[in-house]
């Protein structure tokens, strides 16, 4: 079964149409995990898992720790067995937080703000016995910030708990390998499909099919034979092809290899 197991169809992008997507999902009889960022967007993540096959993941997204606090037992509250996953949650050196001003580089103060909330989570995962979906992202000018995915695995090592996917990966092959070594996933993007992205389709060549996810992202990272376009979940498909044609596969291998994956990792 095709899992896009990266979406964001709880948010506003959707807001208008998010039965038509449903619709289309449904007729490819995918399967499909949207992944809260807020509150109110973990909430409507839970809201959509009224539809068969749709799943959800709890979390406040690193770059939102100013605007909310991240409280345990409220998320505890809208906990079902159909949510899946913590997150998305972990660290991130690119964006400073929305409620700072614009522009302003990455303190310490918002890097440990950022970690505080993603330990919470790791608690909060342990608790449900669930898997994290981490985000990461390096700085795009600062040196000193550019160790976001070994940060955040140093933190899961600390509190014994390596268990989820790295999504949307973007960093280099020595990365990746710590965390297939220690049995983790690594979820690819649209990205992959990109020109200029050589780099991560020689990293997904490397890595055995059993450590890779796929996923969109959607609303953003539409592949790139939909590129410009609202991104939605049977896009999911042309990361599936990707990977096929760079680790000469067939589609059908990696779309039933990614789908054992997310069964394995998320207990589907
Ligand atoms: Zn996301």
């Amino acid at each position: 079964m095709l899992i896009d197991t990266h979406a964001h169809l709880n948010f506003k992008a959707f807001e208008d149409n998010l039965d038509e997507v449903v619709k289309r999902c449904e007729e490819l009889k995918m399967s499909v995990i949207n992944v809260g960022a807020q509150y109110e967007t973990s909430k409507k993540a839970v809201e959509i898992t009224k539809y068969k096959n749709f799943y959800a993941s709890l979390g406040l997204h690193p770059i939102h720790v100013f605007d909310e606090d991240f409280v345990l037992d409220e998320y505890k509250k809208i906990y079902t067995d159909k949510v899946l996953a913590i997150g998305e949650t972990g660290l991130d050196y690119f964006h400073s937080p929305k409620s700072e001003e614009n522009n302003k580089p990455i303190t310490p103060k918002v890097i440990s703000k950022q970690i505080e909330v993603f330990e919470e989570h790791i608690k909060l995962a342990k608790e449900l016995d669930l898997p994290l979906i981490l985000h990461g992202r390096n700085s795009k000018d600062d040196f000193t910030l550019q160790t976001v995915y070994f940060d955040i695995f140093k933190i899961l090592e600390n509190h014994k708990y390596l268990n989820g996917v790295f999504h949307c990966f973007s960093g280099s092959l020595m990365e990746a390998k710590t965390i297939i070594d220690n049995e983790m996933y690594i979820g690819f993007t649209g990205i992959i499909t990109y020109p200029n992205a050589q780099d991560l389709r020689d990293i997904v060549n490397y890595l055995p099919l059993d450590r890779i996810l796929i996923e969109t992202d959607s609303p953003y990272l539409a592949p790139q034979k939909y590129r410009g376009k609202t991104n939605e979940p049977i896009y999911v498909e042309e990361v599936a092809r990707q990977i096929a044609e760079i680790k000469n596969l067939s589609l059908e291998k990696v779309i039933d290899t990614t789908w054992e994956n997310a069964k394995k990792l998320f207990k589907i």
